[in-house]
């Protein structure tokens, strides 16, 4: 499912730049060097498809792929750099804001969360954000390959604990490996079960 078959469409600044809400899409978010870009490029299948660009204070656009005809995959860029400007983090928040509150055909987010940490401070705003947005999320813990049987288990408690305060939050949560492969089979099921 979906491997070979999708592309880069386009970097969106503005609500005005959105492609047509014409089909599923779903959404990718998590603070910078959580495994994003290797997320989404295990999960597509192409080794270079989303970059590792994060760089504090550049222009932040929200990216999006086409997965075959049918879907959306939304990258949106990642947070949690104290050093980024605050107009340009105000200006990102708004646009941010715009897009979960306001796009009819977003079917999930997926929230990544590095295994080694679990949720953190800088988690909760879009946690919260997607909550308020009444976008459905789920918590997908990356660099699985990074830790022990035994802290995987304490994390998945502690992340379990955070998502029970939130109404909008699914309550499976994926554990994956860009590395090992671990959990891509399973995230992509998720994302092609969606209607
Ligand atoms: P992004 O900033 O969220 O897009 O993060 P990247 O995908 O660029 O990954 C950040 C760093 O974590 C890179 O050095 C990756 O090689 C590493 N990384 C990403 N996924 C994994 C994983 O599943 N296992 C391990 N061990 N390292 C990973």
């Amino acid at each position: 499912l979906f491997a070979g078959q999708t592309d880069f469409l386009k970097g969106v600044v503005a609500m005005d730049g959105m492609p047509p809400a014409d089909r599923i899409e779903v959404c990718f978010a998590g603070r910078s060097n959580v495994g994003k870009s290797s997320l989404i490029n295990a999960l597509t299948g192409r080794k270079a498809l989303a970059r590792t660009s994060n760089t504090p204070g550049r222009t932040q656009e929200i990216n999006f792929f086409t997965l075959e005809d049918s879907h959306y995959l939304v990258d949106l860029p990642g947070y949690g750099f104290a050093e980024a400007p605050l107009a340009i983090v105000e200006k990102w928040q708004r646009l941010l804001k715009a897009y979960l509150s306001g796009r009819q055909t977003l079917r999930r987010a997926f929230v990544l969360i590095d295994s080694r940490h679990g949720i953190k401070k800088v988690d909760h705003d879009i946690l919260d954000l997607l909550n308020r947005s009444a976008v459905t999320f789920q918590v997908v813990l990356t660099k699985a390959d990074k830790i022990k049987a035994g802290e995987m288990n304490k994390v998945i408690e502690q992340v379990s604990g955070e998502l029970s305060k939130y109404p909008a939050a699914f309550p499976q949560i994926v554990l994956t490996s860009s590395e090992k492969g671990t959990g891509i089979g399973t995230l992509r099921h998720i994302v092609g079960t969606l209607v």
